[in-house]
């Protein structure tokens, strides 16, 4: 590794990093390691196994791209592979990895389906020491021989859980299959049904444990409330709450495709700049609604829950729940896109007479109240709603319920 770097000592330095990877995330801003980097970066280093069970925003890919780059240290061959369930979180692996990268010679690659071959066969052609990727472009390659694991020593399946919903698992199964045995294992799964309990206790060798924090729960940082309205006051209620936020960038999650091109038509006309994420969409439309959202070009990102697990946007100060997630595990996952590694942040969520079930699913998954919160001044033609949601879910509330009931 080339090493041009000051002696580091730092406490991302104690975890036994070199120099250059010290000074690569001081230089962009970390000063102390996150819980889950703390726990993986040594283990990882000595070789072993890990399953990690963390929240998104805890800092989760540097914990396993740091010691990962340190090992493999120099350019050679393809020995670490990354499968993601989605192109996005696959874009943003690679992202990471580039940048703490950036004091090496590794060579860092992407394949995902949704676009063309042209340009990833390019990239494989020229060779990487380490590949994002997603499971059903990287079998066709694996498959049009464009690319071998045989030299793979660090494999990494993030977000097992979400391969587990997209039913990728038995592709997930062939490429492990293709990666030599003698291979050091990183699993990451927010939840542990048996299927996933079997695909680890199949792909891992007497793996570490990690575990930070609550699973269940959304970060300590966020603060979440519900906003009891009638259907056909939501957007009404959406845009006073808009008027009454001092947001710098808004991320609006609806249930259906439709529903978000509808509620960005109206956010548009009201004069916002809006970006739209959902499955309809190309991938080109995507990655520029993301971008755009990124850059501030847009203030708003409207998104179905495409966007909700995992993606690292920095900087969203709210999140607004215009529908009920169905799942309870995904509500979690939408409002995490806030208040990530240690920043505050806002959720708000709409829930209107028929969502009291999903509400409710969602605080007994999350084993917390949820405070239902009024909007001054705005006229609610149904106010019922507060009475029959003011029993909390749970008998006692948390300590963030009762944090977010001063704000
Ligand atoms: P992740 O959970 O990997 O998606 O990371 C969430 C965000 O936390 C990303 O924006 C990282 O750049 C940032 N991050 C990761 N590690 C640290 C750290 N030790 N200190 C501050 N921010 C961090």
């Amino acid at each position: 590794m080339p090493v041009d770097v000051p002696k580091m000592d730092t406490a991302f330095s104690k975890l036994g990093l070199c120099d250059a990877l010290a000074f690569g995330v001081q230089e962009k801003g970390y000063t102390e390691p996150t819980p889950i980097q703390a726990q993986s970066i040594p283990q990882i280093l000595a070789g072993r196994d890990v399953i990690g069970s963390a929240q998104t925003g805890t800092g989760k890919t540097a914990a396993f791209a740091l010691p990962i780059i340190q090992m493999l240290a120099g350019h050679g061959a393809l020995r670490c592979l990354i499968l993601e369930p989605t192109r996005e979180l696959a874009l943003q692996v690679e992202e990471a990895f580039q940048t703490y990268a950036k004091f090496t010679d590794l060579q860092v690659t992407i394949v995902y389906g949704g676009v063309g071959y042209g340009k990833q066969l390019e990239d494989l052609k020229r060779g990487m020491d380490i590949l994002a990727a997603t499971p059903g472009r990287l079998l066709d390659h694996l498959e049009q021989r464009n690319c071998s694991l045989k030299d793979i020593d660090v494999l990494v399946l993030d977000e097992v859980d979400r391969m587990l919903d997209m039913g990728f698992l038995p592709d997930v199964k062939r490429i492990v299959e293709q990666t030599p045995k003698s291979r050091q294992t990183l699993f990451f799964t927010a939840t542990l049904p048996p299927e996933i309990a079997q695909l680890a206790s199949w792909a891992l060798r007497d793996p570490v444990r990690v575990e930070i924090g609550r699973q269940r729960s959304p970060a300590e940082t966020i603060s979440h409330a519900f906003y009891p309205v009638v259907a056909s006051q939501k957007f009404d209620l959406l845009q006073l709450l808009l008027e009454q936020t001092d947001f710098k960038s808004v991320l609006v999650f609806t249930r259906t495709r439709m529903g978000a091109d509808r509620i960005a038509r109206r956010l548009q006309n009201n004069g916002h700049t809006v970006g739209v994420m959902h499955s309809d969409r190309s991938q080109r439309e995507r990655v520029e609604a993301l971008d755009g959202f990124k850059s501030g070009k847009f203030e708003m990102l409207i998104a179905t829950d495409i966007a909700a697990r995992g993606l690292d946007i920095a900087g969203v100060s709210h999140v607004i729940n215009y529908d009920v997630p169905e799942n309870a595990e995904d509500y979690v996952h939408r409002i995490g896109r806030t208040g990530r590694a240690q920043n505050t942040g806002d959720a708000f969520t709409l829930v209107t007479e028929d969502d009291v079930r999903d509400a409710r699913s969602i605080e007994r998954y999350m084993g917390v109240a949820v405070e239902r919160k009024k909007v001054e001044g705005f006229p609610y033609i149904y106010s019922a709603l507060f009475d029959e949601n003011a029993q909390p879910a749970t008998a006692k509330p948390t300590s963030r319920l009762h944090r977010g009931m001063r704000r």
